[in-house]
């Protein structure tokens, strides 16, 4: 990530959960105890898209010394015993939700947020998703507690797929085996979606995500992609076709990610197919590195 401090010089790990043990002089929000969840985030507070409440487009992204902090990028992070948060970056664990699926979580702060933005409303609406990654599962989850009736998934990857189905897809594509695009135009009759996610980052990804969504449609792109990407711009323009980005976990969406876990509309468990103690943490980052056993959440616990 940009601005991340060189490796070996920070703790990084961005998507923790923890008991609080110790609290500062003036906080009153949080006792010793606690079980917390974070989202990493935490604004400087005194440039002008942080006083509009965008904290994660702060003005002074990177910049300690005006207060800005991104935990397990721009500053110390999760993997380690022990971390200091800012209140403002902390939420309660509920009842009924283990730290485990608490930590997760925070992967559907990011597609919360970027639902937000692109008008966070889309009942009975078409959404297509590419990318059955974490945060695909998530945004599938979430766009149908918004109220999407039809939730179409594409991506290569067949046992990611089966845990989309269950999660609530009712399109499955396997895009190795058919044209993702034709997929979804086919499922819509010709329509294309209402909205299409983009969660997977790939080369042609977003020049998809352009052509299946319907005109005057919707495009969120939620993924990082890995360079310049190539797209057909023109076609959006000419079917009136609006993008939407976002950038991290803004407008305290872990926090009503949480609310929707606990009451049952989101559910964690299925993403995490691995665990680790914390002295493993090179075998689980192997793990994900190489793709052994198909990891989507490796999680380290104590
Ligand atoms: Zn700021």
């Amino acid at each position: 990530m940009p601005q991340m401090p060189p490796y070996g010089e920070f703790i990084f790990g961005h998507e923790y959960a923890g008991d609080i043990v110790a609290v500062g002089k003036t906080v009153d929000e949080f006792q010793v105890g606690d079980r917390v969840v974070v989202e990493a985030h935490m604004g400087c507070r005194r440039c002008e898209n942080c006083i509009r409440g965008q904290y994660t487009a702060c003005l002074n992204y990177g910049n300690r010394a005006r207060g800005h902090r991104a935990n397990g990028f721009t500053t110390n992070g999760g993997l380690a015993e022990y971390a200091v948060n800012h209140v403002n970056t902390l939420y309660r664990i509920p009842a009924g939700v283990s730290y485990e699926e608490a930590t997760v979580v925070m992967t559907s702060g990011s597609p919360l947020f970027g639902l937000e933005n692109a008008g966070g409303y889309f009942a009975g609406e078409t959404v297509a998703v590419l990318g059955p990654g974490p945060i695909g599962l998530m945004a599938i989850q979430l766009v149908r507690a918004l109220g999407a009736t039809r939730v179409i998934l594409t991506g290569t990857r067949e046992s990611r797929l089966r845990i989309g189905r269950r999660l609530g897809a009712d399109v499955v594509v396997n895009s190795r085996e058919k044209d993702p695009v034709a997929a979804v135009m086919e499922a819509t009759q010709g329509k294309g979606a209402d909205l299409v996610i983009d969660c997977a980052g790939g080369d042609e990804t977003f020049d998809q995500s352009i052509k299946m969504s319907k005109p005057g449609g919707k495009v969120l792109l939620v993924a990082f992609y890995h360079g310049p990407v190539t797209a057909d711009i023109s076609h959006a323009v000419r079917r009136n076709v609006t993008i939407y980005t976002e950038r991290g976990e803004g407008g305290t969406s872990v926090g009503r990610a949480l609310a929707l876990l606990a009451a049952g509309r989101l559910t964690a468990k299925p993403l995490i197919t691995h665990q680790f103690p914390l002295r493993q943490v090179h075998d689980a980052i192997d793990t994900l590195e190489q793709r052994t056993g198909d990891p989507l959440k490796v999680v380290l616990i104590p």
